[in-house]
């Protein structure tokens, strides 16, 4: 049985520059506080927290002498200030992909110019972004939502950064109708879910079961499951190498692996060589046989 890796998978550049920024502060000797989870894995997250590192939920709960870590996400300029009136040090891993969308919003809001932000207004990195430009940003889920608002001066539009292309575009072509002056748009969407997804596919339908390495609540790991079940039936979301069910296995060749942006490598690792050791008791079954 051979175990296929899809050619993009597991930590995306930002989720990986933060751990190793955390990893950093740690080889420091600093206590680490990082403002709501790093990354949404529970295995990461609890080897973390063996080095000490705690979440906090607000800055309040912030002592002095400790290390505050803003996430890739980012936050509001507000709460930056606040994380920095309370801790020692604080460790900005907001992912530079997200910095430049903050700086564009702030940059048109000093023009004196609407900004309209596709995605979903509830998400951190939304009310990050938010917060850079509040008297002149509006957050828009899509392009029905446009007609709500009211007449818009030379707007720009930019994105969350994990959204779809179609609905940035409906988006911008709306605005487009609903405003005065020139309309900028800029798509600030990361490529990084895409190329995970778009890699699983291609290796989808070469094997007889997948398996999709990612916490049951991260929605770019339950989104490449969709993707892999599109060719590949025997496609599973797991968290562990605990979950695999050999039986599953039975009878096949070929079996794929993959992992959301917020799975560790050394976690990967662990499944790929449970996955061998299945496929390798399995091939010497069939030799006896
Ligand atoms: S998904 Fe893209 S924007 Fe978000 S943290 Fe990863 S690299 Fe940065």
């Amino acid at each position: 049985m051979q175990v296929l890796i899809a050619d993009e998978y597991g930590f995306c550049f930002g989720v990986e520059r933060a751990v190793e920024m955390v990893e950093e502060a740690l080889a420091e000797g600093d206590t680490v506080r990082t403002l709501g989870p790093l990354i949404h894995n529970d295995q990461e997250m609890a080897r973390l927290a063996t080095h000490g590192v705690a979440t906090i939920t607000a800055p309040v709960q912030i002592q002095r002498g400790e290390t505050a870590v803003i996430r890739a996400h980012g936050v509001t300029p507000q709460i930056e200030a606040d994380l920095r009136e309370k801790a020692s040090k604080v460790v900005d891993a907001t992912c530079p992909f997200v910095t430049k969308v903050q700086k564009l919003a702030a940059r048109a809001a000093a023009q004196n110019r609407h900004v309209v932000i596709v995605g979903n207004p509830e998400h951190p990195e939304m009310i990050g972004v938010f917060g850079y430009a509040p008297e002149h940003s509006f957050i828009v889920n899509n392009a029905e939502e446009v007609a709500k608002l009211p007449r818009l001066k030379n707007p720009l539009v930019v994105s969350q950064t994990t959204i779809k292309l179609k609905n940035f575009l409906d988006v911008a072509e709306a605005v487009k109708a609903n405003a005065d002056g020139e309309t900028q748009i800029v798509n600030t969407i990361c490529s990084a879910t895409r190329d995970r997804q778009d890699a699983a596919r291609a290796l989808a339908g070469e094997v007889d079961a997948f398996y999709i390495i990612g916490g049951r609540h991260s929605s770019n790991s339950r989104k490449l499951v969709a993707v892999c079940l599109e060719q590949c039936a025997k496609s599973f979301l797991i968290e562990t190498e605990d979950e695999i069910n050999a039986e599953d296995l039975r009878g096949a060749n070929r079996v794929g692996l993959t992992a959301g942006a917020s799975t560790p490598n050394w976690l990967i690792e662990n499944i790929k060589k449970r996955l061998e050791e299945i496929g390798s008791a399995m091939d010497k079954e069939m030799a006896l046989a």
